[in-house]
């Protein structure tokens, strides 16, 4: 460690959910933090989920009491802390009695409806479908009705990035850990670095390291931490979504039973689309670049069409996207059985720095993953401040359970010149802070170039200069969804535009 450097308390490896919402926990309570992405925030696991703030009712059939519970109780949390990002979502479950018994159905629907005490959404019910009108097949005329969330993940991601910063943190995206070493005289972590747009590389200390790479995390251990085994072995299971047309499916979502015991959602998504997904599959590809296969695109049509009026084709498909999810191997042979839960594994040298593992967890539980990874700092810290995140919201919210229609209507008196979708989109993705970008903007003109689909240079520059966008494929898949909506032609004059505009920045 030289005289110049910079000492962490924490150096964060990866930035996805996990990644960021310890970054901004720990940040919030003082510490000094440094967290490195090799790629862009969220372009791992968390920005490829199906995009529930969920108990995941499926669970209760593999008995995870534990998780169910802690999971119901962060859907209130989360609505309370980002009423823009965490929205309550009708499901309907067309019941169809071979698959589970009715009385099976509503046991679990009771315990999902009571497992919480503070459950703020519509109770489960029971319901009929008016076949002439029901988008489902004849044949399914009853079904039941509950409640979950849904989520835009990889702004959720970045939300807590932004708070994190707020508080304090050092966000490098493009910055890839290629080597962390213990360095016995200074009693400190040494992480070598690589830019990868300058291929400059550089060096941090830290005193304690967590390694929240997900999908890459004991690649990361055997390779630059360690020569030793990883402390878990971890199970890479995929998961792909189909993403398609919406043509009358309505509001509602659907959770879909199927002959093998798993359930696929079939969401609403982006006012004009459905996602369909997804999958659970042992995968042992290559991790950059995870697409869906041949089986698991036909396995989803087919579950659609087995309950549908509507029949799909391969020709239905707009796009589609996979990610691997990061379990900790509970030696299931089951790849949908295997355990959701998070594991913190934390090996220390001479128990005074920590090498904390993260293994698996799921978007809902990120928030409480970053207060079980500090309560294992404390003891290195005694006076550490408590636990706060369960009360602070996330930036673009005023304060906690604040309506989003207050939102909606300050961010619409900014922009009434606006279309009411556009309006929307910016309160849903950025709360208040959408006001960043908007203010004094009388007409459209006064917000620069039209990207397409309402995408202006305003809120490009902004998410540039404020939420570490590097290119195109940044702002288009991960910061907003437009991707599915700007044709080749502007995906190209943006590419070009952020290009100039990264360029000039530095
Ligand atoms: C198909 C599918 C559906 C899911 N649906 C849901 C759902 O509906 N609800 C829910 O709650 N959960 C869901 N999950 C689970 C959830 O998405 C994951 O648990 C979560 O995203 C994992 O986050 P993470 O931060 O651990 O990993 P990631 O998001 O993968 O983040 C790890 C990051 O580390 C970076 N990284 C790796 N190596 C390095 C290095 N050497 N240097 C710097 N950075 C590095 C990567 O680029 C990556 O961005 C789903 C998962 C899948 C796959």
């Amino acid at each position: 460690m030289t005289k110049n450097q910079t000492l962490y308390d924490l150096a964060i490896i990866g930035g996805g959910i996990n990644g960021c919402g310890i970054a901004a926990d720990a940040a919030g309570r003082g510490l000094k933090v440094y967290l490195c992405e090799k790629n862009d925030l969220a372009s791992g696991t968390s920005s490829m989920s199906s995009k529930l703030i969920h108990g995941g009712l499926r669970y209760l059939e593999h008995y995870e009491f534990r998780l169910v519970k802690e999971s119901l109780a962060e859907r209130e949390v989360m609505l309370a802390k980002a009423p823009h990002l965490v929205t309550p979502l009708k499901f309907t479950l067309p019941h169809r009695p071979h698959l589970r018994p009715a009385w099976m159905i509503r046991a679990g629907l009771f315990l999902y409806d009571n497992l919480t005490r503070r459950n703020s959404l519509p109770k489960a019910k029971s319901i009929e479908f008016n076949v002439k009108t029901s988008v489902l097949t004849d044949e399914i005329t009853k079904g039941f009705e509950y409640f979950d969330c849904w989520t835009d993940d990889a702004r959720l991601v970045v939300s807590n990035a932004v708070q994190a910063r707020d508080k304090g943190a050092h966000i490098h995206v493009y910055t890839e850990a290629t080597s962390i070493q213990f360095d016995q005289q200074d009693k400190v972590w040494i992480v070598e670095l690589r830019h990868k747009l300058t291929q400059k590389t550089t060096q941090i200390c830290a005193r304690h390291i967590i390694n929240a790479a997900g999908p890459w995390l004991n690649q990361l251990y055997e390779a630059a931490i360690s020569e030793q085994k990883a402390p878990r072995n971890i199970r890479l299971i995929k998961g792909s979504h189909l993403i398609i047309k919406r043509d009358g499916e309505g509001d509602s979502a659907f959770i879909l039973q199927n002959k093998d015991k798993r359930i696929v959602f079939v969401l609403p998504y982006l006012n004009d689309f459905l996602i369909i997904g997804t999958t659970d599959k042992e995968y042992q590809g290559k991790l950059d670049n995870i697409q869906i296969d041949e089986q698991e695109q036909d396995y989803l049509l087919d579950i659609y069409n087995q309950h549908f009026k509507r029949q799909l084709s391969s020709s239905d498909i707009v796009s589609s996207y996979s990610g691997v999810r990061p379990l900790c191997d509970d030696e299931s042979n089951d790849p949908s059985a295997i355990t959701r839960d998070y594991t913190i594994e934390m090996q220390t040298i001479d128990g005074k720095n920590a090498l904390i593992s993260i293994y698996g967890g799921k978007i809902t539980t990120y928030r409480k993953l970053g207060e079980a990874v500090l309560k294992h700092l404390h003891p290195f810290y005694p006076s550490l401040r408590g636990p706060w995140t369960a009360t602070q919201p996330l930036p673009g919210v005023k304060q906690l359970n604040e309506p989003f229609e207050n939102i909606l209507s300050a961010v619409a008196a900014r922009c009434s010149f606006l279309n009411d979708a556009t309006v929307n989109r910016y309160a849903r993705s950025y709360g208040h802070l959408a006001e960043l970008f908007l203010k004094g903007a009388i007409n459209t003109k006064a917000l620069g170039i039209n990207f397409g689909a309402d995408l202006y240079q305003a809120e490009v520059d902004y998410l540039i200069r404020f939420e570490w966008a590097f290119s195109a494929d940044d702002i288009l898949w991960r910061r907003t969804k437009l991707g599915l909506k700007l044709n080749a032609e502007e995906q190209k004059n943006l590419d070009k535009y952020v290009k100039s505009a990264v360029m000039n920045m530095n």
